[in-house]
């Protein structure tokens, strides 16, 4: 088993430095962005990519950035140093589409706003309040 997991006596063969950490974290937290864009997608049977996507995406390429800047390597540096532009601009428009919607109490389907039911799930959505009108 230890020639498995520590060849040459280090942990998976690895050279572990803080530097190596910050590099296979941030593989590991761009990596779970897939796991949960596919968990949501299965979820609800439709192509669906929450919310949780971009932070994950935004944060693992600025950890994998980072590493890259230590490690002075051009390619690999290029390769993440304008992947937050679309990510950032992703979760902004997240966050208006979430203000601007009314979430479905069923199936936690964003609706238009001025819908009375789930186009997803058909479940009646919150009741309208005084001052609005159908
Ligand atoms: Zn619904």
């Amino acid at each position: 088993m230890d020639s498995i997991f520590f060849p040459g006596g280090k942990f998976l063969g690895i050279e572990w430095h803080v530097w190596k950490l910050v590099g296979w974290l941030g593989n590991v937290v761009f990596f779970s962005r897939f796991i949960v864009q596919w968990h949501a997608t299965e979820k609800r049977k439709q192509v669906v990519v929450p919310q949780a996507f971009w932070w994950l995406s935004l944060s693992g390429s600025l950890l994998l950035l980072s590493y890259a800047f230590y490690r002075k390597d051009s390619v690999f540096i290029f390769a993440n140093l304008f992947s937050w532009i679309p990510y950032i601009r992703n979760l902004i428009i997240h966050r208006r589409h979430k203000e601007a919607h009314t979430l479905c109490p069923v199936c936690e389907v964003n609706c238009p706003p001025q819908a009375n039911f789930c186009a997803s799930c058909g479940a009646a959505l919150k009741a309208k309040t005084a001052g609005q009108t159908a």
